[in-house]
């Protein structure tokens, strides 16, 4: 698919990622509740929180105009993306925000268009859809986004420098990159319950819910292999960002972690 120059490994990895996400594409939401509890919900919208878009003031630029142009990567199930629309449009008065899902996956993509149906972006101007890898994102013009998340995404990305890079070069100056993913556990005890649940449940929820015990393998092996936070702030900053503060926000003791970083 990319012009002949992926390692077998690579193209190996993105078959595998794209055969997880079509497996579980419509489990994934009750299988996001079962294996975290209900908890991804509470980081999902302190994520958004977080970022407050549509604000006139961001905390973290004073780039966003009151509609902000907003492109959630790996946007699935649309579960970040029609937080973000709400918040902007209830919390900042922002009903001139708009927000592209994108995803590789058409499958995922197709589950998000259809839960926009229920929502009161159906068929919104607000709302688009773009099928792509967030390795190369072509259609997205340089310098034209204001807000970039990516959710739960990232660590399955093959190249992910790559599309750091590429986050980077559709962010308007002064846009912010944020993603929410499975980060470090701090504390040694706590780490080693978390790693029990991990290694031990969720693949047996898998099985048992959604019939489809590999797929959750891999998710809870890609989380172990995800860089932890330092590593991964730096390479935020090797993209060129600038991160604010420490660069990342601890989520339940660091099984999530939010970063952000900002195009100078
Ligand atoms: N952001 C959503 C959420 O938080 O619920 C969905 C997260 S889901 C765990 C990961 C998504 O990443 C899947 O929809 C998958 O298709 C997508 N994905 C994997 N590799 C990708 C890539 N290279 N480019 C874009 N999306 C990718």
């Amino acid at each position: 698919t990319h012009f002949g120059f992926e390692t077998v490994a690579e193209a190996e990895k993105e078959a595998r990622v794209a055969g997880v996400f079509s497996n579980v594409a419509q489990s994934y939401d009750t299988m996001n509740d079962f294996m975290s509890l209900g908890i991804h919900r509470l980081w999902k919208d302190h994520f958004v929180r977080s970022i407050n878009p549509g604000t006139t003031t961001p905390s973290t630029t004073t780039t966003p105009s009151p509609g902000w142009k907003m492109l959630d990567i790996a946007g699935g199930t649309g579960d970040i993306a029609f937080r973000l629309l709400d918040h902007a449009t209830n919390i900042n008065n922002s009903p001139s925000s708009t927000i592209t899902i994108s995803d590789i996956n058409p499958e995922m993509l197709e589950e998000g268009r259809k839960r926009s149906l229920k929502t009161s972006y159906a068929n919104s101007p607000r709302l688009s859809f773009l099928l792509a890898n967030a390795e190369i994102l072509h259609t997205v013009p340089s310098n034209s986004v204001d807000l970039y998340t990516v959710a739960f995404g990232i660590r399955n990305f093959t190249d992910k420098p790559k599309a750091l890079r590429e986050a980077y070069r559709v962010l308007k100056p002064g846009g912010v990159f944020a993603c929410l993913e499975f980060s470090g556990v701090t504390n040694p005890l706590f780490d080693a319950i978390y790693k029990r649940w991990s290694f031990g449940a969720i693949p047996l929820i898998g099985q048992l819910v959604a019939g489809d015990r590999a797929s959750y393998q891999y998710l809870v092996e890609s989380i172990e292999q995800f860089p932890k936070q330092e590593e991964f702030r730096d390479m935020i900053q090797e993209a060129g960002f600038v991160v604010p503060g420490k660069g990342w926000e601890d989520l339940t003791g660091g099984i999530a972690a939010i970063h952000k970083g900002v195009k100078p």
